[in-house]
């Protein structure tokens, strides 16, 4: 009986929210379905929340944006890539996207839910990434918002730490699960807590390379940028590379896909030389 209850539970989740593909499939071929309880505007609304906490910090420090030409260039790469988010999901048009750039010696990037790019110095001072590398990286990111693996990510722990009963109580409850979620402190904190799983990595590499060919950035710099991070993975390793193993078989997958994207480069370069 007790089992008949939870497989009940699980079904009427599932129905409400649960197995929908974020994305539309494209060349890429990222199409896995995924488990979403949690409803995006709580997400996109924490998430939007803790942004703005890093943007206010960063100007108390007097480190965001403080490089206006490494700004200007981060937005340049960015609202390309941004300007072709429709091809995979049309609504990620409207969403408020912002891109800030962080002064930190890091190795970094990510981009929050709902749209809030960063970029840390780091990746321009240090790593000396070209456009294209910026390309890929950014868009990398942009394709983990795309395909919502923070709220994901965020649903599984949820179900993991509360339990179907829980789940049964959000179903029931509905829109009021942003706020049980709240109370039960699973803020945004989360977003940077929990890890991308292997499979999501996979799918943002996959559509990153996909949107940043389509952008007219050349696809094989997603390869160079893993090469350049590989090499400078001595002593301390570099705080993105750390959530981003660049295995073999990374890389291998990465080249594998390029020939598949390159197409959408060369029209998009036709495209922007006209
Ligand atoms: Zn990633």
């Amino acid at each position: 009986m007790k089992k008949l209850y939870a497989i009940l539970l699980a079904t009427i989740a599932l129905q409400l929210s649960g197995c929908a593909t974020t994305t539309k499939d494209s060349v890429s071929g990222v199409k896995r379905s995924q488990f979403m309880l949690l409803p995006a505007a709580s997400i996109d609304k924490m998430s939007a929340q803790a942004y703005t906490q890093t943007i206010k910090e960063a100007e108390g420090k007097k480190t965001l944006n403080a490089d206006k030409a490494q700004l200007e260039r981060v937005r340049t790469i960015s609202n390309r890539l941004i300007a072709q988010v429709g091809v995979f999901r049309p609504d990620a048009t409207k969403w408020a996207w912002e891109v800030n750039v962080e002064k930190n010696d890091q190795l970094n990037a990510y981009c929050m839910p709902g749209g809030k790019i960063m970029v840390l110095s780091g990746m321009m001072d240090k790593l000396k990434a070209t456009d294209d590398e910026l390309g890929a990286v950014i868009g990398h990111e942009i394709a983990h918002a795309l395909r919502e693996h923070g709220r994901e990510r965020m649903s599984q722990a949820y179900v993991q730490q509360f339990g179907l009963q829980a789940l049964a109580a959000f179903v029931t409850k509905g829109a009021a699960g942003g706020a049980i979620m709240q109370g039960a402190g699973m803020g945004s904190q989360l977003f940077f807590a929990l890890p991308n799983g292997r499979e999501q990595e996979r799918e943002a590499d996959k559509m990153g390379l996909e949107l940043a060919a389509r952008a007219g950035y050349n696809p094989d710099a997603a390869v160079t940028l893993w090469e350049k991070m590989s090499a400078m993975n001595t002593g301390a390793p570099p705080e993105f590379f750390s959530t981003h193993p660049a295995s073999a078989n990374r890389i291998a997958d990465l080249k594998a896909l390029t020939p598949k994207v390159r197409p959408l480069y060369e029209a998009a370069k036709k495209g922007t030389a006209k």
